[in-house]
């Protein structure tokens, strides 16, 4: 689940690192408004974010700034309700503009194949670390936390003279080391901070104080984790998420949409995965990966059927049932029920066996579905139902 740029400087903050003030505003008055706050604390100009889960904000126009109320609130006004990269902005940060000397990438992933958290840095920050990558591998440094103890004290300082932060040594160790406690702290795939910056600030004598600040935060968490903490959840951004992902998780029905034209139901994950390399097999090509679950009931296999049929590419149905703890012919009336629902028909083929087979063998009959009793033949009905060009 990938967070927002607000939200996800809000659990820095939590974890101690230095991320400059900031207001999240939905309105352009809303925006002027906090904007206000800044100047009046004596901001010599505000920096106004599109808050959308995309990178590259910047590039697109979604980042500026403005030296008074007036221009803060015809920047938010550009803003929001600007499209980047397919998402329409609803909201924007507003945040005092930091005066940026140099700016610096400091980013924390899950090394699989390590099995730890590796943490990344170089000295071209603020362009895309993606670009840097591929272009000059050596300019990132890369440094794997300890399984246990995080990331060591000697291995932020190596990473802070690395990236040349020498004379920001105590600070970039803290960042260093707050970046990766953030990765454990909520279970986070990715925790990135682009740009890490030299923020030039007048200190109250009028002398020039340099500060390494957070000005940029991206948090990816991992769905799996989220049971462990509870106020995760509502940093979800439902705006941002494909209706039929909201959809499925409402009805607890774990839906992985694919690109081919075979839609599957099936209960269990193993299953579902077998179904779909039978269909492969079969010369077809699944649209979904569909889990409905154990002991589905009818309305959730009805909710499963409205989630594949949105998909406008499905044009046959695979529904494959291992009754143990769901029953056969519950599965049965809900493909009844949702057939009976559906606008758009399309051939769909059966095969359910274990729990209560024999009623739901009946009562498909009845209702003319057509049933394949072996996995095989029921994937080999869905393929050919689909090459013989699907809607009825
Ligand atoms: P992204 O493009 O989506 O990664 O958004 P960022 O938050 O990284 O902003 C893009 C760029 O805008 C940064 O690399 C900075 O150069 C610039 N920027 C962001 N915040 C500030 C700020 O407070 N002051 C100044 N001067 N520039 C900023
Ligand atoms: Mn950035």
């Amino acid at each position: 689940m990938k967070i927002q740029e607000a939200d996800a400087k809000s659990l820095l903050l939590a974890q101690g690192l230095p991320v400059p003030a900031f207001e999240v505003a939905r309105t352009v008055a809303d925006a002027r408004a906090a904007a206000e706050r800044c100047f009046a604390a004596g901001a010599p100009k505000v920096v106004v974010k599109a808050q959308v889960l995309v990178g590259g904000r910047g590039k697109a126009g979604g980042v500026r700034l403005a030296g008074d109320p007036a221009e803060a609130e015809a920047v938010a006004s550009a803003i929001l309700g600007m499209d980047i990269k397919g998402i329409t902005v609803r909201k924007v940060l507003v945040a005092p503009a930091a005066d940026i000397v140099r700016e610096f990438y400091l980013g924390a992933v899950l090394d699989r194949a390590a099995r730890r958290i590796l943490l990344m840095g170089s000295a071209e920050g603020g362009v895309e670390i993606e670009q840097v990558a591929a272009e000059r591998p050596e300019a990132i440094v890369r440094i794997h936390a300890h399984p246990h103890l995080g990331l060591l004290d000697w291995q932020a300082r190596r990473m802070a003279f690395a990236l040349g932060l020498g004379p920001h040594l105590r600070a970039a160790v803290t960042i260093a080391r707050g970046l990766v406690r953030t990765m454990t702290a909520y279970d986070a795939d990715l925790v990135e901070i682009n740009p890490l910056a030299i923020v030039r600030s007048t200190a109250a004598d009028g002398s020039e104080v340099l500060t390494l600040e957070c000005l940029d935060a991206k948090i990816t968490l991992d769905d799996s984790a989220l049971g462990r903490h509870p106020g995760l959840e509502d940093l979800r951004d439902l705006d941002e998420e494909d209706p039929a992902d909201v959809a499925a998780r409402a009805e607890g029905i774990n839906f992985i949409k694919l690109d081919g034209s075979i839609g599957c139901m099936v209960n269990g994950a193993g299953l579902a995965m077998t179904t779909m390399d039978l269909v492969k097999r079969a010369g077809g090509e699944p649209a979904n990966f569909l889990d409905i679950g154990g002991g589905a009931r009818a309305d959730r296999v009805a909710a499963a059927m409205r989630l594949i049929l949105a998909d406008p590419k499905v044009e046959a149905i695979l529904v494959n049932i291992f009754g143990g703890i769901t029953r056969g012919d519950e599965v049965a009336r809900g493909l009844i029920e949702a057939r009976a629902q559906q606008e758009r028909d399309v051939p769909m083929v059966v095969r359910i066996v274990g729990t209560n087979a024999d009623e739901a063998g009946r009562l498909l009959t009845e209702a003319r579905f057509e049933t394949a009793s072996s996995l095989d033949e029921a994937a080999a009905k869905a393929v050919a139902a689909a090459r013989s060009g699907g809607s009825r």
